[in-house]
């Protein structure tokens, strides 16, 4: 994912002698989201306002993902492109962040020697002295740290969405996995005191927020560092004391610590969506036992029929990679079983590529490129089906959507506008009224109630009249934000498709 910030955000004027603009460019999983709302807050904190729409900016950061393989063409191409601006922008730097700098180092501005700053994972907080370093010894600088210095969640942030928002439970992994590169580069798992967490969701929903999304590589291990096993689930209930706080959701668990007690939280604390997002990354036991993920295909569908006895109307998603070397057909065949019985409402599926630096890039029997497009195809048409299934199975229920900033690319064509259900399914609604003149009071960030109508796989379509318009003070701050002298950027932060240390999305 790229999330490109193109408007200026805060109240400095653009153009005023003295103040720098910066943009920041985010590619990979939401955890990089995250910590780039905490960039846009320490560059802000520091006097920098954000670079309007199609102007150059005086400061481009990248704050870039490892995860695929040709994770390090996209950066190099970037930089190559950022060369010829900065040769004719005197005072122009460039910063480089995120987990190809941590994976790096050095070697960045040894190729790209025009590069100012070079951060790690774990100093995200550093960049705003680092630049200011840079620029008055006139020399790049490198600095990337092997232990998380402050927990990112502590440092300021500038939220994309109103209405939402992202809360670090924990950074880093324990984990093993020999396709990611996740633990090499975020290092073990760091986890944050529960006290900390509520304390920041408690002062998001003062803030007018609705919606926040407990984040972590592995985010149902929280409490390993403290010994806690049970703490994940009782943080939910934990959420669920919080007024104001209308939607919790969490990403990603890891099905070898999932407990009982997470599913008991999260169907017996109202604001928890039934909504689970589990990586199954392959449905044969043997490719899992290659992969290292400690469970089985047999634990795999208990959880998730547990999950759907205690919450029926739970949407299931997960991600799944095909072709890890050495997948046979039949270990093929046995994931398209795990998909058929687990039913899952969307599937993030990849094709393995290599990913230097992770031990399955050195496996033998790396699986050919045609196969693994063929077994994808097959994957991507059998989770369409039933995704879509899924879907038919809503039309004439009423659904309650929180209605999101630029998640409906069509809806200026199609005179609709967009949120996610409960479930975090995708609805587009027209309010019923020819020219969308229903939806003329409703605001990004306010709750609206529909009856679903119609169902494609990947999203539901209203277009009845709405039956209920709540308005939020989230609407109100979009309103705020829309008036202000400023405009905000593009990016709604709204959790969707982007997944833990998996860059790209394809459904
Ligand atoms: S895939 Fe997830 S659980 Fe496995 S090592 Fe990577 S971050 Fe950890």
């Amino acid at each position: 994912m790229t999330h490109r910030i193109e408007s200026p955000a805060s109240g400095a004027a653009v153009g005023d002698p003295g103040t720098r603009t910066y943009e920041l460019r985010t590619f990979g999983c939401q955890m990089n989201v995250h910590d780039s709302e905490r960039l846009s807050g320490l560059l802000e904190d520091a006097g920098y306002v954000r670079a309007p729409a199609g102007a150059a900016a005086d400061v481009v950061v990248l704050n870039t993902c490892a995860v695929r393989e040709n994770a390090d063409n996209k950066l190099y191409g970037n930089l190559g492109h950022l060369a010829p601006a900065k040769a004719r922008r005197p005072g122009m730097q460039i910063a480089v962040g995120g987990c190809l700098a941590q994976k790096d180092k050095g070697e960045i501005v040894r190729r790209a020697p025009w590069v100012d700053v070079v951060f790690g994972t774990h100093n995200i907080g550093s960049l705003p002295a680092l630049l200011e370093r840079s620029r008055v010894l006139g020399e790049a600088q490198v600095e990337i740290k092997d232990y998380l210095e402050t927990f990112p969640s502590t440092l300021p942030s500038r939220r994309e969405s109103p209405a939402a928002a992202w809360v670090a439970v924990s950074v880093g992994c324990n984990n093993t996995c020999t396709f990611c590169i996740v633990p090499a580069l975020r290092g073990r798992e760091k986890d944050r005191r529960p006290g900390d967490i509520l304390a920041e969701v408690e002062a998001l929903v003062a803030e007018g927020v609705l919606e926040v999304t407990l984040l972590g590589q592995n985010v149902n291990a929280y409490g390993v560092e403290f010994g806690d096993r049970f703490a994940f689930g009782k943080l939910l209930r934990s959420c669920g004391e919080i007024e104001g706080l209308e939607r919790v959701r969490f990403t990603s668990p890891h099905p070898r610590d999932f407990t009982d007690d997470v599913i008991a939280a999260m169907a017996q604390t109202p604001n928890v969506m039934h909504q689970l997002h589990m990586p199954l990354q392959s449905g044969s036991d043997r490719v899992l036992k290659a992969m290292r993920r400690s469970y089985r295909q047999a634990r795999y569908l208990d959880i998730v029929a547990k999950v759907r006895q205690a919450m029926p109307d739970a949407a299931i998603t997960t991600d799944i990679i095909v072709g890890f070397p050495g997948e046979t057909e039949e270990d093929f065949e046995e994931t398209l079983n795990v998909v058929r019985e687990a039913r899952f409402s969307a599937a993030f599926t990849f094709q393995y590529s290599k990913r230097p630096g992770t031990p399955a890039a050195t496996l033998p029997d790396q699986v050919p490129k045609r196969v693994v497009q063929a077994r994808y195809e097959r994957l991507v048409e059998l989770v369409e089906e039933l995704a879509w299934a899924e879907n038919r199975a809503l039309v004439g229920r009423q659904v309650e959507v929180l209605v999101s900033e630029g998640e409906g690319r069509k809806d200026a064509a199609t005179e609709r506008m967009s949120g996610r259900a409960r479930d975090n399914r995708l609805v587009h609604f027209s309010g019923g009224r020819p020219g969308g003149a229903a939806l003329a009071g409703v605001r990004p960030g306010d709750l609206v109630t529909v009856e679903v109508t119609y169902a494609a796989p990947h999203h539901l379509v209203a277009d009845g009249p709405l039956l209920d318009v709540r308005r939020t003070r989230a609407g109100d701050l979009w309103a705020a934000r829309q008036a202000g002298p400023t405009q905000t950027a593009d990016v709604s932060g709204t959790p969707s498709g982007v997944l833990l240390g998996m860059p790209a999305v394809r459904r």
